[in-house]
């Protein structure tokens, strides 16, 4: 096992006890010091993102803004201590048998591994949402580095280590796994004194991670967010008027940030009558006057290329529009159809190109809409465009959909995932590895606690 695995899990273990225990206004300053820490960097954070992951200043800053409001968002849920979700069952000794009294609530789990994502270096990395969530319950981290974005970790880990530092808590709270090798993760996974991972990522990382971590002497839960095609289904009545403004969001939410979002809507079921096939055009249109952008890692750009040229030669698919590129660093867009059909009957069409790419399925009515929705796996989100007195009636797409994502969205676009109480950012397998838990908004934090009860007699 690596020695700075074995270091890191061992400090965060004895720091534990401290951190589970120490005061919530205590763990909220933390927050906020990480929080300040972060905006303290200025544009040397911005220009470290940006030489890293090619990701332009101005999308860097949003993402500095999202971090700087989860953590401290999180350090007012961490002060207000209202995770705990407290009960009292009352003894009555009067009873036959007697009844005991039973409090509970919820406690830290204990040291969390988190695997920073390569696609958000700020608000998924080092000091991201699971970090924050984890942190404000009382758990310490571990956190393993993206081998796409090692300075930016190392620039942040500095922050949070000083936050620790100034908030007198033990230097155990957090450390950085930062050797970039599948081993260390697995090592980080199998370490005894590891008691719950989150992980954003491939389907295969997180499925290997995962594994690891039920295959353990003691299991541990494993929360990996893997990834989604996010399905679009556009009803003909919603083109008559909209058309151009449906097509023009619809194409800024495939090619946002080179289509590297978890989010991203890789599916769009059309039907194939005039409106249909004249949005199809539009849309086809657009995307083949996008400009190249540089995607975050070599790899993540091979697999892309790679997948959309496996597409342009597959059988029943038709490329609509494809933007060819002139710079080995360079990925271009690219619009793919097919019809219903093929769609049912070939699951691969169904998978997860990580890019600006989408893939039309035109269908012969809304009815096969229904159908391509029960043949879908689990998502993180279905976006439906309908008119607006159908938003909340039953329906049978409706109640297909809710069996297989975590999130539908009415008449909008699934990327731009908003961080508050509500939102849920999860869904079935194999979007994620546990669809009961979001990886965004407070209620994440619940991946990091567990129920404990003290009985006393009557
Ligand atoms: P990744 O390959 O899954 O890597 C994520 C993390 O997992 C890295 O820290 C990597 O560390 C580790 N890892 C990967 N495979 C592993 C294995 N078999 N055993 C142990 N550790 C492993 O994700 P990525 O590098 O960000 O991008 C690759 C692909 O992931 C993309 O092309 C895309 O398909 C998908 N992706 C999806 C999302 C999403 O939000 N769903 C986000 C980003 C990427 P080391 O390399 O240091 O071991």
């Amino acid at each position: 096992m690596s020695e700075q695995v074995d270091l890191a899990a061992h400090a965060a273990a004895a720091a534990f006890r401290t951190f589970a225990g120490s005061a919530p206004a205590l763990r909220a300053r933390l927050l906020r010091d990480i929080a300040d820490g972060i905006e303290q960097l200025g544009d040397a954070l911005i220009d470290c993102v940006q030489r890293e992951t090619a990701l332009p200043a101005a999308r860097i800053s949003g993402e500095r803004a999202r971090t700087c409001m989860q953590l401290r968002l999180f350090a007012d849920v961490a002060q207000a201590d209202a995770w705990s979700d407290e009960r009292v069952d009352a003894a009555d000794a009067q009873r036959a048998p007697p009844k005991p009294q039973v409090r509970s609530r919820l406690r830290p789990i204990g040291p969390a591994l988190i695997f920073a994502a390569s696609n958000f270096p700020l608000a998924f990395s080092v000091a991201g949402g699971d970090t924050a969530a984890a942190l404000a319950v009382g758990c310490p981290v571990v956190l393993k580095a993206h081998p796409a974005h090692p300075r930016t970790a190392r620039l942040v880990a500095g922050v949070v280590d000083a936050a620790i530092a100034a908030c007198g808590l033990p230097a155990g709270v957090f450390a950085l796994l930062d050797d970039p090798a599948h081993e260390t993760g697995l090592a980080a996974v199998r370490h005894p004194a590891i008691k719950v991972g989150a992980f954003t990522g491939s389907q295969r990382g997180g499925l290997a991670l995962w594994r690891a971590a039920q295959l353990r002497d003691e299991p541990i839960p494993f929360f990996a967010e893997m990834g989604s095609v996010n399905p679009v289904f556009v009803f003909p009545d919603m083109l008559r008027g909209n058309a151009d403004a449906i097509a023009a969001g619809l194409h800024g939410s495939m090619t946002l940030g080179v289509g590297q979002f978890c989010t991203q809507p890789g599916v769009v079921f059309l039907v194939d009558d005039e409106a249909g096939r004249a949005f199809a055009d539009k849309l086809a249109a657009l995307v083949a006057a996008t400009p190249a952008g540089t995607m975050l890692s070599p790899q993540i750009r091979a697999s892309y290329m790679e997948a959309i040229a496996a597409r342009g030669i597959a059988h029943d698919v038709r490329s609509l529009a494809r933007v060819a590129v002139d710079s080995g660093q360079q990925a271009g867009a690219a619009l793919f159809a097919t019809d219903a059909e093929t769609f049912v009957r070939r699951p691969d069409l169904a998978e997860e190109v990580f890019g600006p790419t989408s893939l039309l399925v035109m269908c012969a009515s809304e009815h096969e809409f229904v159908r391509c929705a029960q043949v879908l796996r689990g998502q993180l989100t279905a976006t439906l465009w309908l008119p607006p007195a159908a938003i909340g009636a039953s329906s049978d797409l409706i109640w297909a959909l809710e069996q297989k994502v975590g999130r539908i969205v009415f008449n909008g676009f699934p990327t731009g995932v908003e961080v508050g109480t509500a939102m849920m950012h999860g869904g079935p397998f194999p979007a994620t590895t546990d669809c009961r838990f979001t990886s965004v908004g407070t209620r994440a934090l619940l991946r990091f606690v567990r129920p404990v009860a003290w009985q006393t007699p009557a």
